[in-house]
């Protein structure tokens, strides 16, 4: 199979949001009036994103989460992606799985795949993604200001670092039973972008982020660019069931510095309160306030009983020695 058969037989479908789709030089974007583009790229590199064991499926399903995740943290909706993709050998089976988890999550939000471009090599994957913002409208990360609560969003009865956690079974570092290690390693593999409550927290939220590297890293991102700190409690950051069962220092470090999360946080004015509850309520999000946002900078972290802690988590930086 060469290159263009494959391009054909897995990644060309029909669109109808885009003016033109895959096949000609440029694809053609046909954004509503009164609307702005959002952009953003991320890259997957097998044996630092992913191991080279993952399930092609579920590959393609992330692909695609990281990619929105970033839109969701906007408020922008989805519109159309591109791919970039090294592959080392033609392998069908692979494709078939990876193409089938990458299609079922863009139709699930009406994200078109417009163009892209196949190479032999490293397995690699790259994909921009494009989404519809109203004018003025994007969530940043500078808006959020002092007395303005902190949130972070998750699934009802999940919380974050469930994915850490998974990691650190592969690293045979934690012990889970086989329930247990299936339900975290389905969640660093196959998250689920927050796009629907990125979209209804414009004009509620005041900044929002998603969290990739790990909550406190990417808050503190946020925090940097708006001029601002925050006091933030620890043990209010929502967990799982299996998480809670683990030691104190482990729940930490997964909850805090995690990574792989793919939910927002986000601050809100206190006046808005009932407006971002009902919000996530609409979109079936949990989400749980965690902090509050001070005048002065850094990021202070107090425990269940008041009591300051250190901030001894890093959050992930690839380059980092
Ligand atoms: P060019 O040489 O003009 O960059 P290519 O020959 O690389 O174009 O690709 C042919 C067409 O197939 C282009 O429209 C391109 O966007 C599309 N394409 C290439 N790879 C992919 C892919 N992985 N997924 C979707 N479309 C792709
Ligand atoms: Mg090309």
């Amino acid at each position: 199979m060469g290159e263009f058969e494959l391009i054909a037989r897995y990644f060309k479908r029909p669109t109808t949001r885009a003016a033109v789709g895959p096949g000609d030089d440029c694809a053609v974007l046909a954004p509503r009036a009164g609307m702005q583009l959002a952009v953003s790229c991320d890259m997957l590199v097998e044996g630092r994103h992913f191991l080279s064991t993952v399930d092609a499926q579920r590959l393609g399903h992330k692909a695609l989460a990281v990619n929105l995740s970033d839109l969701a943290a906007c408020g922008a909706e989805p519109l159309a992606f591109t791919l970039a993709l090294a592959l080392p050998r033609v392998d069908p089976a692979w494709l078939a799985g990876f193409s089938s988890g990458l299609h079922a999550l863009a139709e699930r939000h009406g994200c078109e795949l417009v163009g892209g471009d196949t190479t032999a090599g490293p397995l690699n994957v790259c994909i921009t993604v494009f989404g519809e913002v109203p004018v003025g409208a994007a969530l940043l990360r500078s808006g959020a200001r002092p007395g303005d609560a902190v949130w972070v969003s998750h699934a009802a009865g999940g919380g974050l670092g469930d994915a850490r956690l998974a990691l650190e079974v592969f690293r045979g570092l934690v012990a889970l039973s086989g329930d247990a290690f299936e339900r975290v390693r389905r969640i660093m593999e196959m998250p689920e972008p927050r796009v629907a409550l990125g979209m209804a927290l414009r004009g509620v939220a005041s900044a929002a982020i998603d969290v990739s590297d790990g909550l406190l890293g990417d808050l503190s991102h946020l925090l940097r660019r708006s001029g601002v700190g925050c006091r933030l409690h620890t043990e209010h950051v929502p967990r799982s069931a299996d998480l809670a069962a683990q030691p104190q220092a482990l729940q930490r470090l997964c909850t805090l510095a995690g990574g792989d999360d793919y939910e927002l946080v986000f601050t809100a004015p206190e006046a808005v309160r009932e407006q971002v509850l009902a919000a996530a309520r609409d979109v079936g999000v949990a989400v749980t306030a965690i902090g509050r946002v001070e005048v002065e900078p850094g990021l202070r972290l107090v425990d269940a009983h008041g009591v300051a802690l250190d901030n001894d988590w890093q959050s992930f930086d690839h380059f980092r020695t």
